[in-house]
């Protein structure tokens, strides 16, 4: 049977037409909904959601969009497969269209590297401009990236949704909204100058869940070892100096935000980047390329935007 859900936002996530269904609907057993529409017990609603194949077939008449064209523009499978290999970015699409849930890792892509987002985050700005433009608040997809912490359209530092990001249909959820009195992300000590690198951070992933293509940011690092020769970090041998390589992406990022993405400081940022540059780990995930990218195009004087990597 066709759900009638209503034609999502800009930037907007999945999960949000999805709450405003079950509750103007008073939908009463919700994960017997969730069942009918993706075909599997749905957990997750940001990273990789799969049974799209099954949702494009049920939202046909309102949508009319492909399981492809969903996966592109309303889950995280841009951002995420921008750096792995042709055949894992196949597969993984793949597996979106099926209905088989709880795939952890996606064929390679290791998200467990990561800190998994607890709430949603919004941005109050990106709040009243929506409430003028559309009448209505809601989560963007952006905003949920990990190492995004500040809004890049705003600049803002994001503030966490009372929505919990495995709970999105709790009654409270439903009654206060999304994007109501939550606090911001607490990173320590933060300056205006730091503020621009994470604002850096931010543009570019919203660039790559945008406009990347599957496999664009694959295969950067002989890209990476001349823009870094170029800096001054690549030895006589070829070998990257890592060591201060990776004291200064921890003093320029701060140790603050790199422990609250996830990826702390010292020997865990010398390690991505080991990964990245060295070849010690198979699939460096999308963060740390636009980390490294964002840190050299600083050095390079090209402070914001992509570097023609996708
Ligand atoms: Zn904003």
């Amino acid at each position: 049977m066709a759900v009638a859900l209503r034609l999502p936002h800009l930037d907007e996530m999945l999960v949000g037409p999805l709450v405003e269904y079950v509750q103007e609907e008073r939908v009463s057993n919700v994960p017997a909904f969730l069942k009918n529409l993706f075909g599997y017990d749905v957990k997750a609603f940001f990273d990789m959601l799969s049974g799209l194949d099954r949702l494009s077939e049920q939202t046909a008449q309102y949508w009319s969009c492909s399981a492809k064209a969903i996966a592109r523009t309303l889950t995280a499978y841009p951002y995420h497969t921008a750096s792995c290999s042709p055949a894992v970015a196949a597969s993984v699409l793949e597996l979106m269209r099926t209905s088989v849930g709880n795939v952890r890792d996606r064929r390679g892509l290791m998200f467990g590297r990561f800190v998994r987002l607890g709430e949603f985050r919004y941005c109050d700005q990106c709040v009243y401009e929506d409430r003028l433009a559309v009448k209505r608040e809601y989560l963007h997809r952006s905003h949920q990236l990990p190492g995004v912490v500040v809004c890049h359209a705003h600049r803002c530092l994001l503030n966490f949704s009372p929505v919990r990001a495995n709970l999105p249909f709790r009654p409270t959820a439903r009654s206060e909204g999304p994007c109501i009195a939550g606090a911001p992300i607490d990173i320590g000590i933060r300056s205006d100058e730091v503020t621009t690198r994470w604002h850096d951070v931010a543009r570019r992933s919203a660039d790559v869940l945008t406009f990347a293509l599957s496999s664009s940011m694959y295969c950067s690092r002989d890209v990476y070892r001349t823009q870094l020769k170029e800096l001054g970090y690549v030895v006589k041998s070829g070998d990257v100096q890592l060591d201060d390589l990776s004291r200064h992406v921890t003093d320029y990022f701060t140790t603050g935000y790199l422990t609250r993405i996830g990826l702390g400081g010292g020997q865990r940022t010398r390690d991505w980047l080991a990964s990245l540059l060295c070849g010690r780990q198979a699939v460096p995930m999308t963060l740390v390329h636009i980390l490294l990218q964002s840190f050299i195009g600083s050095k390079l004087g090209k402070p914001t935007g992509n570097d023609g990597h996708f």
